[in-house]
């Protein structure tokens, strides 16, 4: 026995909440939707955990940043939920679907069926065991994903004022926790595999700026090599962390932020998968007429690059949860989701945007040694990925707009002499993009993960990449 409803959601984070905001819109009736989280909290806006839920004073907690904060929307609390008629199943997994039933079996042994399902199941962060290390359990080593990571995060930084921390992964997480470690007081050695942070995004001039402010603010960085095993107390805490390259450094804390993997398990062998997320088309509905996918779990056609793609960014997650609601209320009015990749940070006092890809020639533009600079990527002609640190409101509006144009570049060097005014003035003037050659083979062949353009969206699959490489080579050598 269980309770029927029209559309359900299953997963609770940033794409169930905007989704519900959309929803009530686009006019839902009460108790039409449902929407089911293992987390105990409403849908709140991630990104928050590894920034202002961190700082030492006037931290963030809930209520403050459930969704739909972060888009400078109205702020759903479980009593918004409530006077919509939404009914939120918290604290309750889902453990078994079946797609063709349209029903879903949850933790409590409830069976819930939907004539509409959205899948928004997020990722999971991936564990050390996962590439042959063991001690994630220990008390003092922290992953970051959910809320329950970045209380207990708090916690053992509270427990170790003025101690040492290693950071595992030089991706966002791991960037993110090292600034917000320091500003706790807390001394960080970032350990990673690559020759710099967010190697799959950032060029290595970019990163030098990076790693120079980080170092700076008392971060030590040990590159090109990875954890290989823990030493721990009688009581199970970790004591020291031991590199593959023979280093081992005292810690009284670590934190992991190796990657994530999409939540598509209760979906296998029973919707089309691709890029390691749930592949859908244009209106975001997949394999199953009846079953869409938003958010870090879903592959979706990114028309400007002609290809399928499973992102990883908060914006991504917002607008393809708009976008569903449309596809599926007002199919007729709605067209196919038309997506630029958008990626950002804020760490100390520095904040970056990115848009687009990062494929091509590389154009710096302003000064590095400022704080304000950028680059433009240029790929067959035309500029295709635009970043910016430190840029105002207007100016990040302009690399977006002028990423989405695409316009042709004949001439590097005079893109380089104009940098910023040249997104500026592209941005202002009515520019028709090109179309997209889209290429038969990337819509329906999965490429391999070494293959994949690396931009913010497979950032971290390919730093998982990275790990498992320098892993794999490890294992064999045993
Ligand atoms: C610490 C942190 C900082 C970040 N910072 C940034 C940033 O600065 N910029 C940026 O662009 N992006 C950032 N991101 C990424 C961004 O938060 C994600 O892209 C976004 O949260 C994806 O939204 P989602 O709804 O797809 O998944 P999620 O927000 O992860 O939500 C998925 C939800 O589904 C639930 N769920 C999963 N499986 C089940 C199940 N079987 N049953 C019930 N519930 C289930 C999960 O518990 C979770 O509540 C950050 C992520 C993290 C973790």
């Amino acid at each position: 026995m269980g309770r029927a409803f029209v559309y359900v959601i299953l997963g609770g984070g940033v794409a169930a909440g905007y989704a519900a905001l959309e929803f009530v819109k686009k006019g839902v009736s009460h108790g039409e939707l449902c929407i089911i989280s293992d987390e105990p909290v409403a849908p709140y806006e991630r990104p928050a955990l590894s920034k202002g839920f961190l700082l030492p004073e006037a931290a963030a907690r809930l209520p403050s940043f459930h969704t739909c904060v972060g888009a400078n929307e109205e702020r759903l609390t479980p009593k918004w939920y409530k006077e919509h008629g939404i009914e939120l199943v918290l604290g309750t997994g889902v453990k078994s679907t079946d797609v063709k039933r349209k029903t879903l079996l949850t933790t409590t042994g409830e069976t819930i069926s939907y004539k509409i399902l959205i899948v928004a199941t997020g990722a999971r962060a991936l564990k050390l065991e996962e590439f042959g290390v063991s001690g994630s359990d220990a008390e003092n080593v922290c992953y970051l994903r959910h809320i329950a990571d970045a209380n207990r995060l708090v916690d053992v930084m509270q427990s170790c004022p003025g101690g040492n921390a290693v950071v595992i992964g030089g991706g966002y997480i791991g960037m993110e926790c090292a600034a917000s470690l320091v500003i706790n007081k807390i001394n960080v050695t970032m350990v990673f595999p690559e020759e710099h942070c967010m190697a799959r995004l950032f060029t290595s001039k970019i990163a030098n700026y990076y790693e120079e402010y980080y170092k700076s603010r008392g971060v030590n960085f040990i590159k090109g090599t990875v954890l290989s095993s823990f030493d721990f107390d009688s009581n199970g805490k970790v004591t020291a962390v031991n590199l593959r390259d023979g280093t081992t450094l005292s810690v009284d804390m670590v934190v992991v932020g190796i990657g994530i993997r999409p939540n598509t398990g209760l979906f296998e062998g029973q919707l089309t998968l691709e890029k390691g997320g749930i592949k859908v088309n244009g209106m975001l509905q997949s394999s199953n007429s009846s079953v869409y996918a938003i958010g870090d779990v879903a592959a979706f056609p990114v028309k400007a690059f002609g290809e399928t793609r499973r992102l990883e960014h908060v914006d991504s997650a917002r607008k393809s949860a708009i976008h569903v609601v449309s596809s599926i209320m007002e199919p007729n009015k709605t067209g196919e989701f038309d997506y630029i990749p958008f990626f950002y940070s804020r760490v100390f006092t520095l904040s970056w945007q990115f848009y687009g890809d990062n494929v091509g020639e590389v154009v710096y533009y302003g000064d590095m040694s400022g704080s304000a600079f950028g680059a433009y990527w240029v790929s067959k002609g035309h500029l295709v990925g635009a970043f910016l640190e430190g840029g105002t409101k207007e100016e990040y509006e302009a690399i977006a707009k002028a990423t989405r144009l695409r316009p042709a570049i004949e001439d590097l060097t005079e893109l380089e002499r104009q940098g910023l005014s040249f997104a500026v003035t592209v941005s202002q003037k009515p520019v028709v993009p090109p179309p997209v050659e889209v290429r038969a083979s990337d819509l329906l062949l999965e490429k391999p993960l070494y293959a994949w353009h690396a931009t913010a969206g497979v950032i971290i699959a390919a730093s998982i990449a990275a790990f498992a490489y320098f892993y794999g080579k490890k294992r064999r050598r045993w």
